[in-house]
């Protein structure tokens, strides 16, 4: 069921995101017999995964955007309305939170924030493909047994670059990290980890281009290299701006940070999945989910049968 007309009274919870952990929460707390409602901009992360083989319950896969299916039509079984738009302003009036958009606006009891974080990308031609493909991966917790003994090549800058070169040779011998701060001659100390761990060392290429089933970067001096799958590790921005605008406590990173029932530091504001500081992670983000709902629903005001 989808609704694009705001509820005239309070919701006991608005859910602002509808990726694993929204969607998972919502079901919980429909499940409570409490009023919610899912917001969402329609821009999970999930949607890029070709196959999740680490997602528990899927011994064979499952694409992303079916994943996404299943939770949403599991939100539906309990009616959940799941309204299309991107929340623009949250504000608190007396006890209630309201959330807006540029037309509607929705009063809550409590709010859980799921709103996830969005991945800074290289620059390469058909960005899409590259990802579908798994040419370009985005999370080698999620994936790096898939790219065993792989050609890989691991883009972002210095310690970072390198941390995730290390975790990578877990799968592969040929692991190659280009630090995206250096022009051709990467920092000695740096060069000397690289060496520790078995690590190819080398300067930011000048471009990228998927072709052929491969990343090929194309260096200042001239030379190309073949990567079968480039792991880029230059951040994320996590969608927290909801929540600090009304002063909730984040990491260094901008994601926020809460308490073991996933509170943030605003009362009645929680916040669950990949905007949290933590492992970003589907199997995480259900866990959140359903700490969280439980958490609202045991905050609420008793709705006894
Ligand atoms: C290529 C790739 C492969 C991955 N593979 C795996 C894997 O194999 N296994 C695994 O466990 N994890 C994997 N992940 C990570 C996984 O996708 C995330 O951990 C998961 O999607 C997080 O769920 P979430 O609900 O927190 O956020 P998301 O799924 O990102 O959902 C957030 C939702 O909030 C909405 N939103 C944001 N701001 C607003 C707003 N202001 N108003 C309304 N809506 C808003 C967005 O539009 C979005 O729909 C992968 C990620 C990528 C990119």
């Amino acid at each position: 069921m989808s609704t694009s007309a705001p509820l005239d009274d309070v919701l006991d919870c608005l859910v602002i995101g509808a990726g694993p952990a929204g969607l998972t929460a919502a079901t919980y707390l429909a499940r409570y017999r409490r009023k919610v409602m899912v917001i969402d901009g329609g821009s999970s992360r999930a949607r890029w995964i070709p196959a999740s083989h680490n997602c528990p319950g899927f011994p064979f896969g499952v694409a992303g955007n079916d994943l996404l299916q299943r939770f949403r039509a599991q939100a539906d079984e309990f009616a959940v309305p799941i309204v299309p738009t991107r929340i623009d302003t949250l504000t608190r009036e007396g006890g209630d939170f309201v959330a807006g958009d540029s037309r509607h606006s929705w009063r809550a009891r409590q709010v859980i924030l799921a709103t996830g974080v969005v991945d800074r990308l290289p620059e390469i031609n058909d960005v899409e493909q590259a990802i579908a493909s798994g040419v370009l991966r985005l999370c080698a917790v999620c994936d790096g047994y898939e790219a065993r003994d792989e050609v890989i090549g691991v883009l972002g800058p210095g310690d970072v670059v390198m941390g995730h070169a290390e975790f990578l040779r877990t799968f592969s011998r040929q692991v190659t990290a280009l630090d995206s701060q250096a022009g051709d001659a990467p920092a000695e100390a740096l060069r000397q980890r690289a060496d520790a761990g078995g690590i190819v060392l080398r300067g930011a290429p000048v471009r990228l281009t998927l072709r052929d089933g491969a990343c090929h970067a194309t260096f200042a001096d001239g030379s190309c290299e073949r990567f079968d799958t480039l792991y880029p590790v230059l951040g994320a921005d996590a969608q927290s701006a909801l929540a600090r605008a009304l002063h909730a406590g984040v990491d260094e990173s901008g994601e926020l940070r809460v308490d073991s029932s996933m509170q943030t530091s605003v009362a009645g504001l929680y916040a669950i999945g990949d905007v949290v500081s933590g492992l970003n992670q589907i199997s995480v983000a259900v866990g959140h989910a359903a700490l969280a709902a439980t958490a609202v629903h045991r905050q609420l005001p008793p709705n006894k049968r």
